[in-house]
């Protein structure tokens, strides 16, 4: 069993412990997902670069809290909608090199698109 497997089944039995799995349907937990990301993102609002380090060297957790509530959210989905995590990774991560070769994207900002 995988690292991921391992998380997965983890948060799966975190719920099922309290069954909540009668609340969660797609959309909710996409909602939830996003919900979690913006409360990441709410850790850098209005901080510039040199706010943004000093928040991390002190706030460390509460930034980790977040990054993990969202990978939460996306064990549940994937679980949730049949989505093998480790192989659906690699085959999108297969289509990123092909969108971004190296040859065109080392040290580039541009979209795929704009390459
Ligand atoms: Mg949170």
């Amino acid at each position: 069993m995988s690292d991921l497997q391992k998380l997965q089944e983890r948060v799966l039995r975190f719920r099922d412990e309290r069954d909540w799995k009668q609340f969660h349907n797609p959309k909710d937990l996409a909602i939830s997902l996003l919900a979690e990301a913006a409360e990441l993102l709410d850790e850098f609002k209005w901080k510039d670069e040199k706010q943004i380090a000093q928040h991390l060297r002190e706030n460390k957790e509460s930034v980790s809290d977040e990054v993990m509530d969202v990978l939460y959210n996306t064990l549940l989905i994937a679980a949730d909608l049949d989505i093998d995590i480790s192989k659906e990774f690699e085959r999108k991560m297969q289509s990123n090199e092909a969108k971004y070769p190296i040859e065109k994207s080392s040290g580039n900002n541009k979209k795929y698109t704009e390459i």
